[in-house]
């Protein structure tokens, strides 16, 4: 499967980091992967100019549920659709402790997004409590199957697995850790999607960096990467690019 590497600008990035957009095209044209950025609402519509006629696509971070109307500060998956953004990041673990996000809001942003022509990227992972506990194959899986649409197909849908306890702390999982979690997912893609299920790319997301990518993409249903900080200047994340042959 060709991987996909996924950056996500969080809320950093002001006009002068479009030059990473300009530097990440560059890149595009030769990498053996499909590479997305999502800045922030910001800045997308000008990184999509930067990235115009090159295989960089650009995406964002969250939208709306619903198409348009009375929510102060939201954006709809349209109006993201509208500007050129290609993929939209759901359900990630910031927005689920910061914004109260929980399955039945990211299954309905999955829905809005898939409505609008949107790829959605959506996020699953435990706590350090819940890994601890021993539950997070438990914990992984009921927010795949409350936040997965009913109709959605590998054409529409990746999903990025993203222990909340790896996000930003330079702590990863062991291999085995991420090979059983990933495995998991993948027959939950089977279960619900049949046969297509197999073909859904299966991210794995937090600390990632270039210098362990290689071997985080060397595991079993490990199909790319979502990268947060590394994933900031292009230089370091041409490094994570690279790791993904
Ligand atoms: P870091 O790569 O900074 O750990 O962030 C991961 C993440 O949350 C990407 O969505």
């Amino acid at each position: 499967m060709r991987r996909l590497i996924a950056g996500n600008w969080k809320m950093n990035g002001l006009a002068s980091s479009l030059a990473e957009i300009a530097a990440l095209r560059e890149l595009t044209g030769k990498a053996a992967c499909d590479i997305v950025v999502c800045p922030p609402f910001t800045l997308i519509d000008r990184a999509v100019e930067r990235a115009k006629d090159s295989k960089l696509a650009i995406g964002a971070q969250d939208c709306h549920a619903q198409q348009s109307g009375a929510h102060t500060g939201d954006v709809s998956a349209e109006m993201l659709a509208n500007i050129g953004a290609r993929y939209v990041i759901l359900g990630h673990s910031e927005r689920r402790l910061s914004h109260g996000e929980d399955d039945e809001i990211v299954l309905a942003k999955a829905i809005a997004a898939h409505r609008a022509g949107l790829i959605a990227i959506l996020c699953v992972g435990e706590t350090r409590h819940e890994r601890d506990e021993g539950r997070a194959i438990e914990v992984v899986g009921g927010q795949l199957r409350e936040s997965i649409p009913e109709r959605a197909t590998s054409a529409d849908l990746v999903i990025a697995y993203e222990p909340v306890w790896a996000i930003g702390t330079g702590l990863v999982p062991t291999n085995e850790q991420i090979e059983e979690v990933h495995a998991a997912i993948r027959q939950i893609l089977e279960e619900r999607l049949g046969s297509d299920g197999r073909s859904v790319k299966i991210l794995y997301g937090g600390s990632v960096k270039a210098s362990n990518a290689q071997a985080i993409f060397g595991l079993r249903n490990v199909d790319g990467a979502l990268v947060g900080g590394a994933s900031l200047k292009a230089s370091e994340f041409a490094g994570i690019i690279s790791a993904a042959v």
